[in-house]
């Protein structure tokens, strides 16, 4: 038998043919956004490869260099944050590794805070001096070193507040103003970026204190309920671009499926965050009361350090509370092994409330002395609020610490 006069019968050869001139938007209008799950686009003709090779972005080629339930999404937080534009990608850090590559060569530098996520600091530690990328670190309570700490060589001006976990601020606005003082024509393309993460956009709108780049863990509050990994880049049209050009050769893309949960969880985000907010506020007050507590950190008390500065420049105090048990770091333990409501696990901003405790999670294996530094103490514990009944949080809370 010839192959040439064989009929094909294979039912993928028949599936393709039946969508053979058929066009990506079928449906007009859907409320939800659809999912895409695509990693390529048919061209109509060729025409479509050659209008694209031309530059008429227009025409659907890949999923890592577009995709419309990711632009979808990117679209809306844009909007969301107040920015011109967004790039989504596959995690927080891959969000953060390729805005920050996407601006600093080698020999080039940028300037930290220190109080970063673990991840970040690594980052920053481990992998930008290979890079011929140098850090340096401002003190939250001296900024007026970055008189001299920034160089003609600085692209970066780097920072994350809330810290983790002690909760600590730094003052966006005198950062962004002393950064703009040294700014002259050698320097005058210093990026200010800020991990938005722990506060999330509905506390700080870091855009309206002067601050160019927003990167955020949509991992965290954005997705909100602990089922996706997601990272987001947020700015003005041409410095998106530039780090989209980047994430085409990194590769951090999101997948569309985790764009779409994302899409889903945006549309509660606010209704959330709301809500993690007074639950914080209410349980934050009701643990400062306990004996076994020495200390509850939050920044929407007035016990609080930096509570005037909160006011000052978030909208709300985010859903991160932590607190320091007497007994240390066995007492710590005892707590949380006997929650019943919170959830004993790693990571935040999700509807269910979850416990960790620093010196074995974020701060692990880390030495008195560094601990001192970040102000980690063994008896911390770490609380992500979530959307509970309060009192039903209240209540864990206290039997748990009847048994420390
Ligand atoms: C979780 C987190 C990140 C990293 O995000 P991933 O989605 O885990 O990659 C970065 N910054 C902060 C503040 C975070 O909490």
């Amino acid at each position: 038998m010839s192959m040439s006069k064989k009929k094909n019968t294979s039912k993928l050869s028949i599936a393709t043919r039946a969508i053979h001139g058929k066009h990506l938007h079928a449906f007009k209008g859907p409320v939800a956004t659809p999912i895409y799950q695509t990693s390529t686009y048919r061209f109509e003709n060729s025409n479509d490869a050659i209008r694209y090779a031309q530059g008429d972005t227009s025409v659907m080629v890949y999923t890592r260099y577009h995709n419309p339930t990711v632009n979808e999404v990117e679209d809306r937080i844009a909007l969301m944050e107040g920015g011109e534009a967004a790039a989504l990608f596959s995690s927080g850090m891959a969000a953060i590794t390729t805005a920050i590559l996407a601006v600093c060569k080698q020999g080039d530098e940028l300037v930290s805070t220190p109080g970063l996520y673990g991840g970040t600091y690594r980052f920053f530690r481990d992998s930008l001096p290979g890079f011929g990328i140098n850090v340096k670190y401002v003190e939250p309570n001296s900024l007026d070193d970055l008189l001299y700490l920034i160089t003609p060589k600085t692209k970066i001006v780097y920072l994350e507040t809330p810290t983790n976990p002690t909760l600590s601020l730094v003052d966006i606005q005198t950062l962004v103003r002393v950064t703009r003082g040294v700014q002259t024509e050698l320097r005058k393309n210093i990026i200010i970026m800020i991990d938005n993460t722990f506060a999330s956009i509905l506390n700080q709108n870091p855009f309206a204190l002067g601050v160019d780049v927003i990167v955020e863990s949509s991992t965290k509050y954005l997705g909100g309920h602990a089922d996706l990994m997601g990272g987001v880049v947020i700015g003005r049209k041409k410095f998106v671009k530039d780090v989209k050009s980047l994430a085409k050769h990194l590769g951090g893309c999101a997948d569309p499926f985790a764009a779409f949960l994302l899409d889903r969880s945006i549309k509660t985000f606010e209704l959330r965050v709301n809500r993690q907010n007074e639950n914080a506020l209410a349980l934050a007050k009701a643990l400062s009361k306990h004996p076994k507590v020495n200390r509850v950190i939050y920044p929407g008390l007035s016990s609080h350090p930096q509570h005037k500065l909160a006011k000052k420049q978030m909208s709300g105090f985010g859903g991160m509370v932590t607190i320091e048990v007497k007994g240390g770091v066995k007492a710590a333990v005892k707590v949380c092994d006997n929650l019943k409501v919170a959830v004993n696990a790693m990571s935040l901003g999700g509807v269910e409330t979850l416990v960790s405790i620093p010196v074995y999670s974020s701060h692990v294996n880390m030495s008195e002395d560094e601990l001192a530094k970040h102000g980690v103490t063994p008896g911390m514990i770490r609380i992500s609020v979530g959307v509970e009944g309060v009192q039903d949080l209240i209540e864990d809370f206290y039997q748990a610490l009847k048994k420390a």
